[in-house]
């Protein structure tokens, strides 16, 4: 069992576009690509660094557990997370160290990783993720899904302009929707 690298660190922004002052424009990370996960609700952007990202999320409802996050808490970093090479032996590892799991089987996400949470009162107040690619989802073809989503963005919605402008746009046309929602007399 092995932890291999910090994939990702994710944090929860209520703007993107403003968020991308600091860590694009004057930190001067690359933004790799931008993609609206729906089943998270939120809107993703990724700024690799090194063999690591820096994500930064932005819900796009008010009643998922990043948007409750962000209410609360106001923004920052969200979660940590690390690449195992073995899910299964690293959480059965946890266990037996008494660590509190949020999931007790890992989950597949994009590209058929499993990833699975660790209870922050059990780290110090960290939300821990973990991950491991599946053996018939090796690196490459996530590299590949990952280009492929980077294109259709670029196609699909940019038309091109830069990404950022896709941000503009998309968060114009979320705010509009958010407004319209927040005015229904329905419940
Ligand atoms: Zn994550």
């Amino acid at each position: 069992m092995a932890i291999k690298r910090i994939d990702h660190i994710a944090i929860v922004v209520d703007d993107i576009d403003a968020s991308l002052n600091f860590w694009q424009d004057a930190l001067g990370l690359g933004l790799s690509h931008i993609e609206e996960v729906t089943g998270q609700a939120s809107i993703v952007a990724f700024l690799p660094s090194g063999e690591s990202e820096v994500e930064l999320v932005e819900p796009t409802n008010r009643t998922s557990g990043v948007a409750k996050y962000l209410a609360k808490r106001g923004p920052g970093m969200h979660h940590i997370c690390f690449e195992v090479d073995d899910i299964h032996e690293t959480m059965g590892k946890l266990k037996l160290h008494n660590v509190q799991l949020i999931d007790e089987e890992p989950t597949i996400g994009t590209g058929g990783k499993k990833i699975a949470f660790i209870h922050p009162k059990s780290t110090g107040g960290v939300l821990v993720e973990l991950y491991e690619l599946t053996p018939e989802e090796p690196q490459r073809r996530y590299r590949l899904i990952r280009r492929m989503q980077r294109r259709l963005v670029a196609r699909g919605f940019v038309a091109g302009a830069g990404l950022r402008e896709f941000v503009r746009t998309w968060r114009n046309h979320n705010r509009g929707a958010r407004t319209s929602r927040q005015t229904s007399p329905l419940p």
